[in-house]
């Protein structure tokens, strides 16, 4: 395994030294959160748990039932008025059954913190903690703690409620673990991230009739059949082959399996369209439309599209991955940094923010050959080891930001 980050965390520095006496507590409130996870938007227990955290740590404000559960945690600078950082954490688990044993693992039956979110929301508290106890900077640091990140769009539900009017955000961050990057290492890509997760879903109409007189009736099987073939050459004959984009159908329904001589008059076909840049979101959709509709009409059938924009992508603004990536370097070393790695076809909420406030999403790596390679595993756990460092990566953007304006 590689050595652990939170050794070169500036050997001998306040900011060691600091994290390092937490470590224990963070781990303890790490596996606190975890034994007790919470879906989205009932984070209550979980909310009430940060608070209390902030209260002891003593931020200067504490704005609580942001969006339901959301939280937000403002501290003030010493040296005056300056920018406001945002550091944001996830509150919600996941809706599936822990396969763990250890004890820490989740005491409700069917919910579980699979995605790492415990450790997400153990670092920030840690980073506040500090910022609290140093607080040479001008501005504010405000810790935002969303509900319901897996699916219900918390970061949006916040932003809808005023957030950014109301704390003024000029930057922000947000730190989440991966466990297909070596373990330790940091990734801030300037540009996407993650995907725009759409859904789609098509209706192809026909006349329907007899299966053995068709020639009387509209086979929409056959036209939805040709539908299908033809939305896949959206993205091989229009999208730049340097570019990406993915379109995928999860489901098709159409007649009856008791039926075999019928044709239906309907068929059914959902799907998701990944993207990683509005030019082409705008574009697949406008193509969904054409192509179904005209190719459905070749068969003598109608179809009708109907796309539901769900999450944008998660774009990195360039000049706030390069804070990432000197923040990054000297707190791990420029061997641990990247800023140019794929970004991930998945989804991810904190697009929201980042549509709105320049800032970067950060990938800290998890892996280390001993947890599942993927998020959402039964199986999963946070690696507590990385509380610090993600804690001091939080830390030191902050201070960064800040140091910025007053300089
Ligand atoms: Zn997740
Ligand atoms: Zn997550």
């Amino acid at each position: 395994m590689a050595s652990l980050p939170t050794n070169d965390i500036c050997a001998a520095s306040r900011l060691a030294d600091h994290l390092s006496g937490r470590q224990a507590s963070l781990t303890d409130l790490r596996r606190a959160l975890h034994a007790c996870p919470e879906l989205g938007y009932k984070e209550v227990q979980t909310a009430s748990t940060i608070a209390e955290q902030l209260r002891a740590i003593g931020v200067d404000e504490i704005h609580q039932g942001i969006a339901g559960t959301g939280i937000v945690g403002v501290l003030r600078g010493e040296e005056g008025d300056g920018p406001v950082v945002g550091l944001r954490a996830e509150l919600d688990a996941l809706a599936m059954e822990e396969a763990n044993e250890f004890s820490w693992r989740s005491k409700r039956p069917g919910v579980m913190h699979a995605c790492g979110h415990d450790g997400h929301m153990a670092a920030l508290v840690g980073a506040m903690d500090y910022l609290a106890k140093h607080r040479q900077f001008s501005g504010k640091i405000c810790a935002i703690f969303q509900p319901a990140e897996e699916g219900g769009a918390g970061a949006k539900a916040m932003i809808d409620e005023g957030l950014l009017e109301r704390f003024a955000l000029s930057s922000v961050y947000s730190i989440h673990n991966a466990p297909w990057v070596p373990f330790g290492e940091v990734v801030a890509n300037a540009g996407p991230m993650m995907a725009a997760a759409d859904r789609l879903e098509i209706l192809v109409e026909g006349a329907g009739g007899h299966g053995g007189i068709p020639h009387k009736g509209t086979d929409a099987i056959l036209a939805a059949a040709a539908v299908i073939q033809s939305v896949q050459s959206i993205v091989s004959r229009n999208i730049d082959p340097l570019d990406a984009a993915v379109i995928s159908f999860g489901g098709i329904s159409a007649g009856s399996m008791e039926q075999y001589n019928v044709l239906p008059g309907c068929v059914r076909i959902i799907g998701t369209v990944r993207t990683f840049r509005p030019e082409i979101q705008d574009l697949i959709e406008d193509l969904l439309h054409r192509t179904a509709a005209n190719t459905a009409s070749a068969f003598g059938a109608k179809a009708s599209v109907k796309f539901t924009r769900r999450y944008p992508a998660t774009v990195n603004a360039r000049e706030k991955a390069q804070i990432v990536l000197g923040v990054a370097e000297s707190l791990f070393g420029s061997q641990r940094t990247h800023t140019d790695l794929p970004p991930s076809t998945a989804g991810e909420d904190f697009a929201f923010m980042l549509q709105a406030v320049p800032g970067a999403y950060i990938w800290l790596g998890q892996g280390n050959g001993e947890q599942p390679e993927s998020l959402h595993s039964p199986r999963y756990d946070f690696d507590d080891r990385l509380i610090v460092p993600a804690a001091a990566l939080f830390v030191r953007l902050a201070e960064k930001e800040l140091e910025a304006r007053r300089a």
